[in-house]
């Protein structure tokens, strides 16, 4: 039986990466994955690139996958645009955010450029006058399509790597480790064999080390998402984030003013329900509208539900009426996404015997992330 150098359990963003830059050293690596094609968070977010909102450790991480896809791109469509981040403030509060936040990139050499309500009106005319009182802009951030990025990623890493096997349909239901083995069981009662196995499962607990994962901490986040009909009149590029993001993001939270920052009564209802207002033109010109969050141990994943609270949807399309002049109710679409995250670490990574290396719960930060993390990540395992 041929014996593999890795396998890597979970063909989202995260297992993809590994996979990828484990094969990029000349690895050969198997990566299963359970559903025919990766139907999870990796398909499901709302592809924003954006270092800028990470905090300062997981920064380099944005900035380094950002390369990484952009150093694809280049070689083949898989869908990274470069159209830049926008952070919009519409207070005081929020305005100081920004002007500290830029001091801080400073700092790094990373590029960012405050910009006047005219000048915010000027690029992105759908904004409203009336909320928009700065905005700070991040010209090198990309976006990707959800939609299509983990496909065509697949497509890539397959066709470019010999060494690259990539096995959909196949749910890994075993892995344990025999002397400097590793085995990995499928639901087909195949076993395959590896040094090492790297296991990221996003949020799927239970086939695997069900025990461990209900005493890791880890909490998994519900979060609802908007499109609208295709509205190519509506000149929107780039990532659009806005007051309540600046109110929640890890880079905003690290600025000195973060620590008095009030919520006004008009935001109180939206920050119960972790609601904070992005904007992003997808390649059909329809927008995405997102998003919300909330909250369940990993054990109790059945009490976030599956469908739509309409009540969160109809706060998140008041709030986004606020800042935008097109009409946001011209839905076409809504979804649920699901991430683990764990609320006293980055991303929980758990050892078995040097063998076996479980590597989730990245939060709502992987498509950021990922690609700069598992190249990391595969160079301290292999
Ligand atoms: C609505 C929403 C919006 C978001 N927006 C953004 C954003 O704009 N920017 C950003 O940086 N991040 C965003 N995120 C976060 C990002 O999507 C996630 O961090 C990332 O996709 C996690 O990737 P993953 O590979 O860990 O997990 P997943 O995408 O869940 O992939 C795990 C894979 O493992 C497979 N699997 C599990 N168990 C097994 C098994 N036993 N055998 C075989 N296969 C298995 C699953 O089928 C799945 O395909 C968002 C998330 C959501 C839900």
């Amino acid at each position: 039986m041929k014996q593999f150098d890795l396998i890597v359990v979970g063909s989202g963003v995260l297992g993809t990466f590994h996979a990828y830059h484990a094969a990029k050293k000349g690895k050969l690596v198997l990566l299963l994955e359970k559903d025919n094609q990766p139907m999870q968070a990796t398909v499901r977010n709302f592809g924003q690139i954006v270092p800028s909102g990470m905090g300062k450790e997981w920064f380099q991480f944005g900035v380094r996958g950002t390369q990484i896809y952009n150093t694809i791109q280049a070689e083949t469509d898989i869908s990274i645009r470069n159209n830049g981040s926008v952070y919009i403030a519409s207070d005081a509060d929020e305005q100081q955010l920004i002007h500290e936040l830029k001091k801080e990139m400073d700092t790094r050499g990373y590029q960012s450029i405050l910009l006047s309500t005219s000048q915010c009106i000027d690029r992105w005319p759908a904004l409203k006058s009336t909320y928009c009182k700065e905005g700070i802009f991040f010209p090198q951030e990309v976006s990707a399509e959800p939609n299509l990025l983990i496909h065509r990623l697949l497509q890539y890493c397959t066709s470019k790597f010999q060494n690259f096997v990539y096995q959909p349909g196949t749910p890994v239901v075993e892995c344990s480790v025999t002397g400097s083995v590793s085995k990995v069981k499928t639901t087909f009662g195949k076993t395959y064999t590896a040094e090492k196995v790297i296991i990221c499962n996003g949020g799927e607990f239970k086939l695997l080390f069900p025990e461990l994962f209900e005493r890791s901490g880890i909490v998994v986040s519900k979060l609802q998402m908007l499109q609208t009909l295709v509205m190519p009149e509506v000149e929107m590029e780039g990532n659009i984030l806005t007051g309540l993001t600046i109110r929640r993001y890890e880079s905003f939270q690290e600025c000195p003013s973060y620590a008095k920052l009030q919520t006004p009564d008009h935001l109180a209802e939206l920050k119960k329900w972790g609601i904070h207002l992005l904007f992003k033109k997808a390649i059909d010109g329809s927008i995405i509208i997102g998003d919300s969050h909330e909250y369940a141990a990993s054990n109790e994943v059945e009490r976030l539900g599956f469908g739509q609270n309409e009540y969160i949807n109809q706060l998140m399309l008041a709030e986004a009426q606020r800042i935008v002049h097109f009409d946001v109710n011209k839905i076409a679409s809504s979804w649920s996404g699901f991430y683990p995250q764990h609320n006293e670490k980055d991303i929980v990574e758990i050892d078995i015997e040097d063998r076996i290396h479980i590597r989730t719960a990245i939060g709502g930060k992987g498509m950021t992330t990922s690609a700069g993390y598992a190249e990391q990540s595969i160079a301290k395992l292999i």
